[in-house]
């Protein structure tokens, strides 16, 4: 039987939804039952992938091409559980779905409105491919009271309503403010966010309540009284001091247990909790610290390289060492030659994903600080092909390579590529169509070269899949050149047609992938390129 919990939340944004569903996800999965979680978000874009980092931070991209909310990154984070275009819907992905199919006669002359036509696809899309699961966790993006999770709301209140208590929960995350003045944590805010959540026709069986210090048991009381909701189902949310402390917190505090009681499962027994235990003594203990300059465009926007921090903070877990990131804007190294000097003190250069031709020459400059100076130097996606450009400028002779993103160049060893294929599919994409989803996107083969700091670094694997997102390629045509003066091409696509990773055989470790390996990496299994590259940092640090 699948039972479905819906998480929303109140008060203010960034309350920390989504690693509050991911700590749900987790715990119940401690406890052995099989979970799955998605979000539907409020906006009108069909999917994040159009929206500029800065409004929205990462686009995570699944394993089948969808370029989907960060939250999704947490999922899979905390449960190791893949996700899929079938996890994240927009409201725009679901108007356009109705719109579509309205265009197409699918209505039979009926009048198309929000009730019931949005909330049905809502409620069919919340429930496919559910078949097997236990647990459906269910984000609902925004906070209560806004005018655009409305459908949202309703459609969730209504399929509660169908599947009846044993089948669904509502969950609600507030906030618990101290005021310093009146030395007192407040409960009125929880109190209105709830009330908004009724006056929709949602109570919630469960308040996470997220506070910075203790709440006192009559205010629990309190809470409780005024919300409805057993006291035990008031859960205080405690600010922690990693994310992956949050699992073994909620535990602590109930949530786990109070889910389970509400479906009338065993509340007996712990969940297997030592996983969470370890990564969290880890996190709290390390043996030494290195400090990896992440040279890059939107570096003043920490979520927009969520899954990034999140890998290294990964692959630190690994060697038991903390990852000190030193966030640079590339375009420093362009405004003043000195400033090159900033990445003397680091272990370790990473060149991240990125768009468009501002800071480039900058990202340009830290590549070849990174080959020259021999610190280890990890390129991604947009970071490979710098360092591709890199490569070819400044030790093939080519002093017109650039890359056709930023316009017609002499040497374009970066280029469009219009056509691929995935496994029998020939994918096909016209350089002045839509940008929505025209990427190559989601997971693709490479091959990695014998004898290859790559199939080193990937325990000796012949095959990898991992996930991109990027329009330009590395120009194959260049490989012959640009391998002459050291850069070699150690992982294609299957067909040979597609370089995905280039590493220098002359340097302690330098490796550059088209893809992002990020969005793979898990606390419990830091990602080999990230575990790879953190332990090169460590060497160069000299802590072993
Ligand atoms: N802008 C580059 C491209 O589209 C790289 C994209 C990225 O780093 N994700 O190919």
């Amino acid at each position: 039987m699948t039972r479905f919990v819906f998480v929303t939340g109140g008060v203010v944004s960034s309350l920390g939804k989504g690693i509050a569903a991911a700590s749900l996800g987790a715990l119940l999965q401690a406890r052995g039952y099989k979970v799955r979680l998605r979000k539907l978000d409020p906006y009108l874009n069909v999917d994040p992938g159009t929206m500029s980092p800065y409004q929205h931070g990462e686009v995570y991209v699944t394993d089948d091409g969808a370029e989907t909310d960060l939250d999704l990154g947490h999922y899979e984070r905390f449960t190791g559980v893949h996700a899929t275009k079938a996890d994240n819907w927009t409201t725009g992905r679901i108007y356009s779905d109705v719109i579509a199919a309205e265009r197409r006669g699918h209505y039979l002359g009926g009048t198309v409105q929000v009730i019931p036509h949005i909330t049905d696809k809502i409620k069919e899309v919340i429930q496919a491919e559910t078949e097997g699961y236990d647990f459906v966790i269910v984000e609902v993006g925004g906070t209560v009271g806004d005018i655009e999770s409305l459908p949202f709301l309703e459609a969730i209140r209504q399929l509660a309503n169908e599947l009846g208590p044993t089948r669904s929960l509502f969950v609600h995350l507030t906030l618990v403010p101290y005021i310093p003045s009146a030395g007192e944590l407040k409960t009125k805010p929880t109190q209105h966010s709830v009330k908004e959540l009724l006056g929709v026709g949602i109570q919630p069986q469960i308040l996470l309540c997220r506070c910075d210090r203790p709440i006192p048991e009559n205010e629990r009381r309190k809470i409780a009284l005024f919300c409805n909701v057993r006291p035990e189902s008031v859960i205080p949310a405690y600010d922690a001091s990693s994310i992956y402390a949050v699992p073994i917190s909620y535990h602590e505090e109930g949530l786990d247990r109070e889910v389970l009681r509400h479906f009338g499962l065993s509340i007996y027994g712990e969940p297997e909790m030592g996983r969470w235990q370890r990564i969290v003594d880890r996190i709290r203990a390390p043996e030494g610290e290195v400090t990896i300059a992440v040279v890059g465009k939107y570096t003043n926007l920490l979520d927009a390289y969520k899954s990034l921090a999140e890998a290294l903070t990964h692959g630190g877990i690994a060697h038991n060492v903390k990852v000190r990131l030193d966030w640079v804007d590339s375009q420093i190294f362009e405004d003043d030659e000195a400033a090159v000097a900033r990445l003397e003190k680091v272990n370790g250069i990473l060149v991240p994903g990125g768009f468009g031709e501002r800071g480039t020459e900058g990202k340009i400059e830290a590549v070849r600080f990174a080959r020259e100076r021999r610190v280890p130097f990890f390129g991604i996606c947009f970071g490979m092909q710098m360092a591709v450009i890199e490569a070819a400028r400044n030790q093939a002779g080519l002093k017109g390579a650039s890359s056709t993103e930023f316009g017609p160049c002499a040497e374009p060893v970066v280029g469009l590529l219009t056509e691929w294929t995935r496994g029998n599919l020939v994918e096909r994409r016209a350089a002045d169509g839509d940008l929505g989803g025209t990427m190559r996107l989601g997971a693709f083969p490479a091959r990695l070269a014998e004898e290859s700091l790559v199939r080193e670094v990937y325990d000796g694997a012949a095959e990898i899949h991992e996930r991109h997102r990027h329009r330009y390629e590395v120009n194959v045509n260049y490989k012959d050149r640009l391998e002459e003066v050291g850069l070699r091409f150690s992982g294609m696509s299957p067909d040979g047609a597609l370089p995905e990773i280039v590493e220098r055989p002359d340097h302690p470790w330098f490796i550059g992938v088209q893809f992002h390996p990020e969005l793979k990496s898990k606390p419990f299994d830091p990602h080999p390129l990230f575990r790879g590259f953190i332990g090169a940092a460590v060497r160069q640090a000299r802590l072993v």
